[in-house]
């Protein structure tokens, strides 16, 4: 697990230089929108997104459309983008000191952009197009209109997303560019902080526990209410917000230090970004805690497999090993980009736990059951059998091992069993046995294939962050007779993809449109796709989840919306895959907005004939086809 570390550390230290002041006051940048007026923001550059940390800033446009959008400085257009998805329309401007400015989500490009922009998408007869100008063909002055701002593509509401990379594609922090439309003198504001057992042997209030910790606040300054007695190694997190004058947005918190009996111990500073670790997000926060309905916090230490390169840290990763009969001060101070700090302070006593904890379970126990977090098997037990041995019997089929509690709960005995150290197939207690489920040891760096009954897996180097106890499971759903395949545990992230092969029950599905689709106990079903081979499919994904085939065989839903050469489309189950329309069977462009269900013809000019045959194709992901006839 721990191996790769030292060539880590020394990469760390390497890079951690300090990052200046970029703002160049002969060729200053412009802000984007509203220059030189006091401007919002809805999101800093940072932030933890659900698997990236946002690239740029969001500056709000006053909840609607149409801001115009300024070139940040002179230059010329190198990348044009029309999408559905991501950023939507958005511009990418190279600049003579080298940095590339990109402006996302916007309603429409300049005009003599817009007119190249759509000769090329009749031209290539599609909507979503990339292209690429020759230098100068679009040349802006600083501050001239380059296209006016909007909520195209994964916006959820309208706003500018700003970036500004430099040449070799790193995203760079625009609040460092010295713009004083932004004004902020709020310091960060501290929501949650939790701390977690790092090894087997390390103990929080006597348990083996990511344990959240109470906090009170005086103005900028927290402090744990009560001290806090741990023993072994541990792992600080935090969750936390930043708040901008005038907002009430909840943007995110970049710098982060840690201090331990006045040595630090930890860094973090969200200033620089390679877009190619983008989804090491996922072992930045705690995956565990989020996907268990909790907030994304900061892990203060560097995890097993994290290879981001903006944290400073001591030879232990940010980890702190709380040594017997030993006070740490924690002392924790959080910026703003703008300077502004708050703090927090807790004392962390080293004491060897109890073994008899008054703590309760936060779980309905049914006798006997078990967790795995981590590498580490924790199981628990009713202890109720008098006169019997308290030990509990790990059968691994050729031999069998027996471990004592570590602790007690009131009255449940807690086991802790290392997995690296072998995989029990049951375990026993007195009378009360458990099967576990079918669990395989996954290593990174590594090619490993997992077959069961049902599931084949096919993980590559670059599938894991880290060692995985792959959990598989398979049932057919009573109700709905839905197979379901499981691959677990979810609170485990996967780096990239793996190859799945599905068995499916035979001559039960329609080769042409049964899918795979991910879901969840909340019954929601998202399209994965997959292709069949006799009765096995093979998809792949990025999640651990749950999995299942659906047939979908109704077609896309097409109506008129207003009359503005406007249609709604929809589909229910597998969603819309295409679409085409021809006006007397010629091809004609129709601009899409997924979020709305919208589409509307885009003509090519004004002295284009508007009236004739209409026919509109939608076709779903499962090969579904609608086609919508009318005059105009
Ligand atoms: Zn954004």
């Amino acid at each position: 697990m721990k191996s790769n570390r030292i060539n880590l550390i020394l990469l760390l230290f390497l890079y951690s230089l300090p990052f200046a002041v970029l703002a160049q006051n002969s060729d200053p940048y412009t802000f984007p929108i509203r220059p030189n007026k006091t401007n919002f923001l809805s999101g800093t550059m940072g932030e933890l997104r659900s698997s990236h940390f946002h690239a740029g800033i969001d500056i709000k446009t006053g909840g609607k459309i149409g801001e115009p959008v300024h070139a940040t400085k002179r230059g010329y257009i190198t990348r044009i983008k029309v999408s559905t998805s991501g950023y939507g329309n958005a511009l990418y401007m190279l600049h003579p000191d080298g940095n590339t400015s990109v402006y996302a989500h916007l309603d429409e490009f300049a005009p003599e952009i817009q007119e190249y922009v759509r000769q090329e998408q009749y031209k290539q007869q599609t909507f979503e197009i990339e292209l690429f100008p020759k230098p100068y063909q679009f040349a802006f002055k600083t501050q001239e209109v380059i296209g006016i701002s909007g909520n195209t593509g994964g916006s959820l509401g309208p706003h500018l997303h700003f970036e500004i990379r430099d040449s070799q594609q790193r995203v760079l922090n625009p609040l460092h560019y010295g713009f004083d439309e932004i004004k902020d003198n709020i310091p960060p504001i501290l929501q949650g902080f939790a701390i977690r057992p790092m090894n087997i042997n390390s103990r929080i209030s006597g348990e083996f526990k990511r344990t959240e910790i109470s906090i009170n606040r005086t103005g900028f300054n927290y402090k744990a209410i009560d001290t806090l007695n741990a023993i072994g190694e541990i792992g600080l997190e935090l969750w936390g917000h930043d708040k901008l004058n005038g907002s009430a947005n909840k943007n995110g918190i970049s710098i982060i230090e840690v201090e331990v009996n006045g040595e630090t111990l930890f860094k973090q500073n969200i200033d620089v970004m390679s877009f190619s670790l983008q989804r090491h997000i996922l072992v930045h926060y705690p995956y565990d805690v989020k996907m268990t309905d909790g907030p994304r916090y900061h892990k203060l230490y560097i995890d097993d497999g994290n290879q981001l390169k903006f944290y400073e840290t001591q030879s232990t990763n940010g980890v702190l090993h709380i040594e017997k009969n030993k006070l740490y001060d924690v002392n924790i101070k959080m910026y703003d980009p703008y300077g502004n700090m708050s703090t927090l302070e807790l004392v962390i006593n080293g004491k060897q736990s109890e073994k008899f904890l008054n703590n309760s379970l936060d779980f309905q126990l049914d006798g006997i059951d078990y967790t795995i977090e981590e590498n580490i098997l924790k199981i628990f037990t009713i202890s109720n059998c008098e006169g019997e041995s308290e030990e509990l019997n790990l059968n691994f089929g050729d031999k069998i091992e027996s471990i004592k509690p570590e602790y007690y709960l009131n009255n449940t005995a807690v086991y802790l069993w290392e997995l690296k150290n072998g995989i029990p197939q049951s375990v026993l207690n007195c009378n009360k046995g458990l099967n576990l489920r079918s669990i395989h040891e996954v290593y990174p760096n590594d090619y490993k294939v997992i077959s069961t009954d049902k599931m084949n897996l096919k993980f590559s180097p670059y599938s894991l962050f880290d060692t995985l106890y792959l959990e598989t499971d398979y049932e057919i759903k009573t109700n709905d007779s839905l197979e379901i395949f499981s691959m677990g545990p979810i609170t485990t992230p996967l780096k990239s993809s793996v190859e799945v092969e599905l068995t499916a029950i035979p001559n039960h599905y329609n080769p042409e449109k049964s899918h795979v689709y991910r879901t969840d106990d909340a019954g929601n079903f998202t399209y994965e796709g997959g292709e069949w081979q006799d009765e096995k499919i093979n998809f792949s994904t990025r999640e651990l989840s749950d999995y299942t085939i659906l047939t979908d065989s109704i077609a896309p839903l097409v109506k008129e919306n207003n009359g503005n050469y406007s249609y709604i489309i929809e589909d229910e189950l597998s969603g819309i895959k295409s679409y085409e329309a021809k006006l007397n069977g010629e091809w004609i462009l129709m601009k899409y907005e997924p979020k709305d269900n919208l589409i509307w013809i885009d003509w090519l000019n004004e002295e284009m004939n508007k009236t004739g045959e209409f026919v509109l194709k939608v076709t779903d992901n499962a090969g579904n086809e609608t086609e919508y006839i009318t005059k105009l």
